[in-house]
């Protein structure tokens, strides 16, 4: 993807001075707004002519999605039959002006004042300019659009116009547009049919139904101005996939006019989730637009804009001294909130709301990137993440009994919570998955200490993923009767089908002990709700045994020889090869080299045994992470956007500072700056999570273990200071780092005990603590 203009350091906005035809699709994504429940991409209003006119338009719906029969070339038995893809719903967003005849195109006449900018504090998108026609009319243009966040159906474009040198007639023509498709998997069969499309008075409505999964989407949107003076004649017209509203306007020179476009969106998904809605779904979409709209713009905007503003009082990171990166920041942290759903029906996908690529799938992504992420700040969110999880885990049983496995199996790539890879090599071999889910439990747990949820939720999942592993390893004799897992593919998917993936092992053991741990505290606490479980899971006393077991004797890779966790147990024997060697245009490998070739040297995609040193970081010495930071690192490629992160903390951790910053500069604008060349199909979610996980857990050194909080902050001379806030069992605390010393003061909650470069500190109720 080209890109001439780089957006200005603004700390608080991206902005695009010049319409850039060449950069459209990269601009659609890092101009996507959302709410966690849908999410639009940056696509203009208007049309526009030249040779390159096409757009990838997308307005998509968190958890709508289309199924198909997936074909295999080869088929193999008990593989997923079924594909999930995200749909590119109806298009509610075009808006066509028109001076007299002339058509407004960015691309004909003169365009002056232009300025495209996402406002990530109040999270807007607005775009502004002057447009003289090519006879010579001038009129201005400003136009906001947000999808509220408070009103998590509700989206609104305000259209301002004001022509500058001209009176007379202007025409604007609007569109819901039910014709849409997924842009960038094409199909041929269409994913979505229009069930019923019309006006009721001069609401539009659209109720489309996805022909696969039968999911109903409803949109209903209407126009209304701030002035009805000016219209001198209105029309509406239904042709047969489109909504168009017509208005002949008078205007005159010097008078700003506005036309605010709203939108409601209710889909079949809500209705059968949520008992207390009931009916039809036509009725349901477009009673919600006339509760929303009664409320007018301004208190929409203002709500909205108020939610954006206690996110930001918790989640804002503040870096001084280097606005590339503080702009960075911003961006990903309001992506992540754009795309991330709150409902614990949806989740959040690999491009969030912004694309279709992966085709909108959730993955382990959640787990060890995004729920970090909001854990500290918006716990809530984390653990609706995890209830996604939990509503799931009949699917997940189901999935084990696919593979001939006890308890449950999380879906590598889901929508639905069934599995919807066809490629088991990339997908159902990465067991890991659901370590990675009870390690996120675990987390949640010990930064909330929320019972309720562990004891209620949190142990049945405990306790199935727990019987999964117990049932998945076998007692190898002559690896001296250890529990091995075999066949298996850790974080780094260029090492699918292996035995005893470092990672795997040690995971599975941390998710078989805590499984035991949550079973007897609950006995102890909890004795009817612990009952209750056994019998609603046929939990036997002998299982606990058999985990208790698998954990004491889970093989732990290590070579006595190199002094490092082996990744697997063939790695080592494989040829390595220099990555500075391998000719730029072929890496990412991924894109280039058959699997097979990938497969068969010591090249790393991902982090992996670095992954493992920093969830389980305190299981590993400071010199064993140094060590095998020297081995793995010249191996790996980073193929992943979800790896610079990782090797950002623990080069950090073991005093890389320099390798610590150039990983971190990687995640921290990978979008943005466009490092991987296709932010266009949408962005990176787990790499914008990285970043703060590199800022908080990397240059602040901030760990959580067993619920005792670690900091060990060091940040680049270049930055002045780098400001946080922790929200940790029910406590806030404000952290500031200067290069010279750092404050910690503990704003709310009952005083706590930390560590700083392990020297203990007790932060006391509202008091401050500077140490050097
Ligand atoms: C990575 C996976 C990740 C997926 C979605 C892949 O390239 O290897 O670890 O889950 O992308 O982000």
């Amino acid at each position: 993807m080209d890109k001439n203009t780089v957006y200005p350091y603004e700390p608080w906005s991206i902005s695009e001075r010049e319409f850039v035809v060449k950069n459209k699709h990269y601009n659609e994504a890092i101009f996507s707004i959302g709410n966690g429940y849908m999410g639009m991409r940056g696509t203009l209003e208007e049309d526009y002519t030249g040779p390159d006119n096409s757009t990838t338009p997308g307005m998509y719906v968190n958890g709508v999605y289309a199924s198909e029969e997936i074909i295999y070339g080869e088929e193999a038995p008990k593989l997923p039959e079924k594909s999930q893809t995200i749909i590119n719903i109806a298009d509610w967003s075009k808006i066509n002006i028109y001076l007299g005849k002339e058509k407004f195109d960015l691309l004909e006449g003169e365009v002056s004042n232009y300025e495209r900018v996402l406002d990530m504090k109040k999270g807007v998108l607005e775009r502004g300019l002057v447009w003289i026609s090519p006879t010579g009319k001038k009129i201005q243009l400003q136009i906001t659009r947000f999808l509220s966040q408070s009103s998590p159906h509700i989206g609104v474009i305000f259209y301002k116009f004001k022509p500058l040198n001209f009176s007379g007639s202007i025409k604007l023509v609007t569109e819901s547009d039910g014709n849409s498709q997924n842009y960038h998997f094409p199909r041929k069969k269409k994913l979505l049919s229009i069930e019923e499309i019309g006006f009721q008075e001069e609401i539009e409505y659209v109720i489309q139904k996805a022909n696969s999964t039968a999911i109903q989407i409803g949109i209903a949107v209407v126009n209304s101005f701030n002035t009805e003076n000016m219209i001198r004649k209105e029309s509406r017209e239904v042709l047969s996939d489109k909504l168009v509203s017509q208005y002949d306007l008078d205007v005159r020179e010097g008078e700003e006019y506005s036309l605010y476009r709203y939108l409601a969106v209710y889909t079949s998904l809500e209705m059968e989730s949520n008992g207390s809605v009931t009916g039809d779904l036509k009725e349901l979409v477009l009673s919600e637009l006339k509760i929303e709209l009664r409320k007018g713009s301004q208190v929409l905007l203002n709500e909205h804009q108020e939610f954006m503003k206690k996110y930001w009082e918790d989640m804002d990171i503040k870096i001084e001294g280097d606005p590339a990166l503080q702009q960075g920041f911003r961006f990903n942290a309001f992506h992540l909130l754009q795309s991330t759903g709150r409902d614990a029906r949806t989740n959040i996908a690999a491009k969030g709301l912004t694309g279709e690529f992966y085709e909108g799938h959730y993955f382990w992504d959640t787990e060890i990137y995004i729920i970090p992420f909001f854990l500290y700040s918006r716990p809530e969110i984390a653990r609706n993440l995890l209830m996604f999880r939990y509503y799931n885990l009949e699917k997940a049983r189901e999935n084990a009994r696919r593979m001939r496995l006890d308890g449950a199996l999380y879906p590598w790539r889901t929508i639905n919570g069934e599995e919807a890879s066809g490629f088991f090599m990339g997908s159902t071999v990465q067991y890991h998955i659901n370590a990675d889910i009870a390690y996120a439990i675990y987390q949640y747990y010990t930064a909330t200490e929320d019972k309720e949820f562990l004891y209620k939720y949190g142990a049945e999942i405990l306790a199935e993923t727990a019987r999964m592993w117990a049932a998945r390893g076998d007692y190898i004799p002559l690896k001296g009767n250890k529990f091995c897992i075999n066949e298996v593919c850790g974080p780094d998917e260029y090492k699918p089908g292996v035995n005893n993936n470092c990672y795997t092992n040690y995971m599975a053991k941390f998710n078989l002990q805590f499984a035991l741990d949550v079973m007897k505290k609950l006995e102890k606490e909890e004795p009817v709700l612990y009952n209750e479980l056994k019998e609603r899971i046929k939990l036997k006393a002998e299982e606990l045994i058999k985990w208790e077991n698998a954990v004491d004797s889970m093989y732990l890779p290590f070579s006595e020889e190199l002094g490092i966790h082996p990744q697997d147990d063939s790695f080592l024997f494989k040829k390595s090869v220099d990555i500075s060697s391998i000719p730029a245009e072929e890496i990412p490998l991924v894109r280039n080299w058959h699997p097979l070739v990938i497969w068969r040297y010591q090249l790393i995609k991902q982090a992996d045994v670095i992954l493992l040193m920093l969830l389980l970081g305190d299981q590993f010495t400071l010199e064993e992470k140094k060590s095998n930071y020297d081995f793995y690192e010249p191996r790996t490629t980073h193929d992943s956007s979800l790896s610079p992160a990782i090797y950002s903390i623990i080069a950090n951790e073991i005093g890389y500072l320099d390798e610590a910053y150039k990983y971190f500069m990687r995640t921290v604008r990978l979008d943005l700056d466009d490092y991987n060349k296709n932010t266009y199909q949408g962005l990176h979610t787990a790499s914008m999570a990285g970043s703060w996980l590199s800022l908080i857990q990397g240059f602040a050194g901030f760990r959580n273990y067993a619920g005792q909080l670690y900091f060990s902050p060091q940040i680049p001379s270049r930055w002045e200071r780098l400001e946080f806030k922790i929200k940790f069992q029910k406590r806030n605390l404000k952290i500031v780092i200067s290069p010279e010393n750092t404050e910690y003061k503990l704003i709310s909650g009952d005083e706590l005990k930390i560590f700083h470069k392990k020297e203990e500190i007790l932060l006391r109720p509202g008091k401050s603590i500077q140490v050097p």
